[in-house]
């Protein structure tokens, strides 16, 4: 299985996509205009894009995917109202244009998409229903969690106790993950468990 992150989209917002053939891929987010191009670069077909949530710097190539690849887009459930909610639209100042959201996931919930597994870890606070997702060795916490730090939750919808519970439930999974995150470098889920300035396990 395979990693490639695509960085540097709006807000430097990284998009992320995990392939086990080389070929299908899902998308984690979907940041970036003109992202059809970067993944023909790489020979990806994306099937499906997973939403951590549903912030415009994640969702902002949403739109453009749909109009060129048959693929589907899913975020946690909830997430999906919150998403194209007036109080989204008023933290980024922009009009968010309808794109079809073909199905959400509950907390726990295990689906297999381009032959993986992948696990949904509801981790609401920085978003109402953001969700994290574990696809074999590697956790993709969105904006949850970040080397070194946390996401915010001063935005319309977030909450800091329930971020920090949700960062608390990472840490609490079993084993070491690969942590890819929504903005900035990779990190490993036990270097935040002992190092991370705001939550330590
Ligand atoms: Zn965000």
């Amino acid at each position: 299985m395979g990693v490639i992150s695509i960085m540097g989209g709006g807000f430097e917002s990284n998009v992320h996509a995990v392939t086990k053939d080389g070929y299908h891929c899902v998308l984690i987010d979907c940041s970036r205009k003109n992202l059809i191009d970067t993944l023909a670069r790489h020979c990806l077909i994306p099937e499906a894009v997973l939403l951590t949530h549903g912030h415009w710097d994640h969702i902002a190539g949403c739109a453009e995917l749909l109009k060129h690849t048959d693929a589907k887009i899913y975020c946690g459930e909830g997430e999906d109202k919150f998403i194209f909610s007036e109080e989204n639209k008023s933290i980024f100042g922009v009009n968010i244009p309808k794109f079809e959201i073909a199905g959400t996931f509950k907390d726990g919930e295990e689906i297999e998409l381009c032959g993986m597994k992948i696990k949904v870890i509801a981790t609401p606070g920085h978003t109402p229903h953001g969700v994290s997702y574990l696809i074999d060795d590697n956790l993709f916490t969105g904006d949850t969690l970040f080397k070194g730090s946390i996401g915010r939750s001063d935005f319309p919808g977030g909450d800091m106790d329930e971020l920090v519970k949700s960062v608390k439930k990472l840490y609490a999974l079993d084993g070491n993950y690969t942590v890819y995150c929504g903005h900035g470098l990779e990190t490993t889920l036990d270097y935040e468990r002992k190092n991370n300035m705001f939550v330590r396990a």
